[in-house]
């Protein structure tokens, strides 16, 4: 069945909520718009009608089609009145995908999805293909609606997932799979469920692309008919489809004969190079040449707040993964260190158990826990690492700095979200950036000391 209205209504008025108003005006249909907040709406179509919640709530029966915004919770009243009156609810991501002409490529995943959508647009670019890079990303998918591209490469969320039904790419990736917006889910069971709801409706022509080896690699090619391969920094077995990485000799190795070269300067921590032998398997899956990858490759510049070094000053360094705001982030952050780090870790809890970062205790010299969840963070590491608190992220920066010596790091990788003090990560990577720079001006550092 194919995503179908006369009378929609859109519920949250962010970047995908007015996306997808705009595709259905285009379509011709009738569109509602709601948000429990007084929001502008700015680009939304001039012809759709505004809707108090209490009155989307009393006309819920009038309309075919409801797409809720990836941060509407299940339990909104208005999901649960649709439920109830058997108004269809899709989100963005299905209705966009309904209508798309160019073939579909998904990726979702704990953690890389961003980069990972990206390595793939940049490889298919490559290769001289119109292609269309978004979803959750930035650009809604329902701009590609339309446009004139082969392919659409879309980042999705598990809140994407939620609502889907006939959804169908031909080239599905399940990156990684770690506790994240369990407050959201309930538990890893719910969420790795949600995400798997990518391959459901994938079949014998498609391709499923996972991580090799995790604990829900055979759950997931158990959960789909499409070719399963797969990618890992291990050496494939034999007879196995997919990718390796050869991390000394830098370079790309999968069966078939297929080689690609990794350039010197990136990738250079072992997730990144995950995220890169998943975009070279999803670009060859897709007929991309050796050359093309290693062209992207070449070319490629990491997207701004994820692990990035943004100063040093009297041996120490001070890195910015802002966009760490889970748990397995954090750990492959640290992972990137072999010792000294101080860790700045905190903002909003998603529900998940902060205990798991002891596992890299030995990396670690002190926790800075600032925000919301300072008080939660401390108790899972108590006794396993020393933790220090901080009301709110800039202070947080003064104490990292002020007890830092030569040879130290300091990491912002909060494993949380950021929403407590901020407007989102990248506002809490620009603010960090900003503070070290101002304390390392002033030399405020020695005072703490
Ligand atoms: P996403 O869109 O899934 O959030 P990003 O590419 O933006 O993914 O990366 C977010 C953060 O996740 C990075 O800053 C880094 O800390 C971590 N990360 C990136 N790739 C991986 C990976 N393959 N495995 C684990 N953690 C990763």
């Amino acid at each position: 069945m194919t995503a179908t209205a006369r009378k929609i209504l859109v519920l949250g008025l962010a970047r995908s909520g007015i996306a997808a108003a705009c595709l259905a005006d285009r379509l011709g249909w009738k569109v509602a718009l709601c948000d429990d907040k007084p929001v502008a709406g700015q680009g939304a179509p001039a012809g759709a009608e505004r809707i108090e919640p209490a009155r989307a709530l009393e006309r819920i029966a009038q309309f075919d089609l409801l797409v809720p915004s990836p941060g509407v919770p299940a339990s909104h009243p208005l999901l649960a009145a649709a439920r109830d009156r058997g108004v269809r609810i899709v989100s963005e991501l299905e209705l966009a995908a309904s209508r798309l002409d160019a073939t579909l490529v998904a990726v979702t995943g704990t953690n890389g999805k961003s980069t990972t959508v990206t390595l793939v647009g940049a490889m298919i670019a490559a290769a001289g293909r119109r292609v269309f890079t978004g979803g959750n990303l930035g650009n809604p998918l329902s701009n590609a609606v339309g446009g004139d591209y082969e392919l659409a490469v879309a980042e999705v969320s598990s809140f994407q997932l939620e609502w889907v039904e006939d959804f169908h790419p031909h080239v599905g990736a399940l990156l990684n799979l770690s506790a994240d917006h369990l407050d959201r889910h309930g538990d890893i069971d719910a969420y790795l469920a949600t995400k798997l709801r990518m391959f459901a409706n994938m079949d014998a022509g498609d391709f499923a692309v996972l991580a090799r080896g995790q604990q829900w690699t055979a759950h997931a090619a158990a959960a789909t008919r499409a070719a399963v391969s797969t990618f890992a920094l291990t050496p494939r077995a034999p007879g196995e489809v997919g990718i390796e990485v050869d991390m000394r000799a830098r370079r790309l190795v999968g069966e078939g004969g297929f080689v690609a070269k990794l350039p010197r300067q990136w990738p250079r921590f072992p997730h990144d190079f995950e995220n890169v032998a998943a975009a070279a398997q999803i670009a060859r899956l897709l007929g991309v040449a050796p050359a093309a990858v290693e062209q992207a490759l070449e070319s490629f510049s990491p997207l701004r707040h994820r692990l990035a070094l943004v100063a040093e000053s009297g041996g120490v360094s001070y890195w910015n993964d802002s966009k760490a705001t889970n748990v397995g982030a954090t750990l492959s952050s640290l992972r990137a260190f072999e010792g000294n780090v101080i860790l700045l870790c905190g903002g909003v809890s998603k529900g998940c158990d902060f205990a798991p970062l002891a596992r890299e205790a030995v990396r670690i010299k002190l926790v800075v826990a600032y925000g919301a969840a300072a008080p939660e963070i401390e108790a899972a590491l108590a006794g396993a690492i020393a933790v220090t608190r901080e009301p709110g992220l800039e202070g947080a920066v003064a104490r990292a700095a002020g007890r830092a010596c030569a040879g130290d790091t300091v990491l912002l990788a909060p494993a949380c979200a950021s929403f407590d003090e901020f407007r989102d990560y990248v506002e809490r990577g620009e603010k960090f950036e900003r503070w070290v720079a101002d304390l390392l001006a002033t030399g405020a550092t020695e005072e703490w000391a």
